[in-house]
């Protein structure tokens, strides 16, 4: 396993994650250099907010915007098919005690700005299967099915159903951010696991399971095999430790990826951000995907 912790380096935190899964190099797509790229673009998008002093919320949405964007990863643009070869997407944000979230989106450019929509409209958390009229009233942007479908997840979708590569891909994409008031946040956006079974749904939009944040104490993002962080109630269970046991917060994420993600024989990582600005990055998978200023500079895992 692999823990990173890092202290503040300003007045507000970021970090954001493209998925624990490694390259996808059956896609065959991707240049040099891409996916490090298409990281520093999306933290740079949440840290410009924040360091003209916006809140935590509009940052980790800019970041995982541009990250839904992005055709590399598994979010938006770019999404994991399921079995039947569509797309749907699913996708949390959660700041100052309130939530939103939405699963089954066929239609949404930015299933993040939907799940923020649902938030701030309030009459309910979770919303499944939004249909395009009430998005299109919402102001926000639509997109077809041939939009999300790249012809490297088609490649991908192929390959794993003829047993040629594993399904166990984790592309995910998320962001966790403290601002300089101290309002925390956290925003989780998935195509879900490439074949998967019609009516799926994944940790993402679970509040407390994939997404979770709690002012004065944490935000967390993870990403990984859904199942095992449904189960585990992880991104909660790390709130949990740091606030009713007093558990470091390194060592809170540390435990609950190995004890409930690990111990279920599942891998994946995990983002969050404490109260004190502290970021942590954390996997048990090969590789993950992430960035965080660290010691002054952009660091990017890849
Ligand atoms: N956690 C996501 C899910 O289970 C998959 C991923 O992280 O790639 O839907």
């Amino acid at each position: 396993m692999n823990v990173f912790a890092y202290p503040a380096s300003a007045s507000w935190s970021l970090a954001i994650h493209g998925g624990a899964g490694g390259r996808v190099e059956e896609l065959g797509v991707q240049g040099d250099g891409e996916y490090e790229e298409g990281l520093a673009e999306a933290y740079r998008a949440g840290a410009l907010i924040l360091e003209a002093g916006g809140t935590a919320l509009d940052a980790v949405c800019a970041a995982v915007v541009a990250l839904e964007d992005n055709p590399l990863f598994n979010a938006g643009r770019g999404s994991a098919l399921r079995h039947d070869g569509s797309i749907q997407t699913d996708a949390a944000v959660m700041s100052g005690g309130r939530a939103g979230a939405v699963a089954a989106i066929e239609c949404a450019r930015n299933p993040v700005t939907v799940a923020r929509r649902v938030m701030e409209n309030g009459s309910a958390v979770l919303r499944a299967s939004i249909p395009a009229e009430t998005i299109e009233e919402w102001g926000l942007e639509l997109a077809d099915q041939e939009y999300f479908r790249t012809p490297g997840r088609i490649a991908q979708l192929d390959n794993v159903q003829a047993g040629r590569i594993p399904a166990q891909k984790h592309g995910t994409v998320g962001a966790v951010a403290i601002d300089c008031e101290g309002r925390l946040a956290a925003a989780t956006s998935t195509g879900g696991m490439v074949n998967q079974v019609i009516g799926r749904i994944g940790d993402s939009p679970l509040v407390g399971a994939g997404t979770y944040a709690r002012d004065g104490v944490v935000a967390v993002s993870c990403t990984g095999a859904g199942e095992a962080f449904i189960q585990g109630v992880v991104a909660h269970e790390i709130a949990a430790r740091v606030r009713h046991g007093g558990a470091d917060l390194a060592d809170a994420v540390r435990d609950v990826l190995d004890e409930e993600v690990g111990g279920r024989g599942a891998t994946g990582g995990i983002i969050a951000v404490g109260a004190d600005g502290r970021v942590v990055v954390a996997h048990n998978s090969p590789a993950m995907f992430a960035a965080t200023a660290a010691e002054g500079a952009v660091t990017v895992w890849s």
